[in-house]
């Protein structure tokens, strides 16, 4: 995700559609196999750390402490949760062996990207934004010189990071409309709101269901009963509000006292 800021970078890049075609393939007898998985930087979004705290059966609390770093999102100023790398010589993610990626199908989006980036655009002024898409090629990666041919669509389908793509749309909204904001500063409480929205969902459940929180606005019963026992529709509706509480956004109806 790019904003307007960084364009003059993302002009040198080969831009790709959807039906860009390229050859790769990655799989275990790959010379290269998992050298990618080492000494790399992967800032988490928020549905990562849902499948991946399901997934190990933790709670986001407990994977945020055990897995995670904050760090500044520059130019956003936003905190987030990078992946704690290990100690090791190679600095390897704490989810890679011998044999792959230990939680393969709940990976993180930036993994299911590689080796198509993608970027989003808006002109100043202008409402819609505009998507292109990338090669991230690592000098280590082996993978293009082997023979299966994608489209960068098929590659997605795949990979599924559309999912993601999906899961996050408000938070990476959250993140554009900042870095565009530039250096404003935001105070300290709706940094921490920001973080605990985006990654503790647990806590965030605790926030909603046992404060004062559903009393002040209007909200389906419906709506609330799905929040209560499903992370996706709070992890949702979470991100949502996120948004209209930090940009004056209109959201669910405050309550009248
Ligand atoms: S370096 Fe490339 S080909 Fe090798 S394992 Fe990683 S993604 Fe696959
Ligand atoms: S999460 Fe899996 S695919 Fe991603 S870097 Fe770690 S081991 Fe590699």
């Amino acid at each position: 995700m790019e904003t307007n800021d960084q364009k003059k970078n993302i002009s040198t890049l080969h831009q790709l559609t959807r039906d860009s075609k390229f050859k790769f393939r990655c799989h275990k007898e790959i010379s290269c196999f998992t050298k990618c998985c080492s000494g790399i930087k992967i800032v988490l979004t928020p549905y990562d750390i849902l499948r991946m705290k399901k997934r190990l059966n933790m709670t986001s609390g407990d994977f945020l402490l055990k897995y995670t770093f904050p760090e500044t999102l520059e130019p956003s100023g936003l905190p987030v949760a990078t992946l704690k790398m290990q100690e090791d010589e190679n600095k390897s993610c704490p989810f890679v062996t011998s044999g792959g990626c230990t939680i393969y199908s709940d990976r993180p989006a930036t993994c299911r990207y590689y080796p198509i980036g993608f970027a989003m655009i808006k002109e100043e002024n202008a409402d819609k934004k505009e998507e292109f898409f990338f090669f991230v090629k690592e000098d280590h990666c082996r993978g293009f010189e082997e023979d299966k041919e994608w489209t960068v669509q098929s590659w997605r389908d795949d990979q599924e990071p559309d999912l993601y793509d999906r899961m996050n749309k408000d938070w990476t909204e959250i993140l554009m409309k900042k870095q565009t904001m530039g250096p404003v500063e935001i105070p300290d409480k709706s940094l921490q709101l920001f973080f605990m929205v985006s990654y503790d969902l647990d806590q965030f459940r605790r926030f909603v269901f046992e404060s004062s929180f559903l009393e002040k606005y209007e909200i389906p019963e419906t709506f609330i009963e799905k929040m209560r026992n499903n992370d996706e529709e709070l992890q949702r509706f979470g991100l949502r509000w996120l948004k209209s509480t930090l940009f004056g956004e209109k959201f669910f109806q405050e309550k009248r006292s």
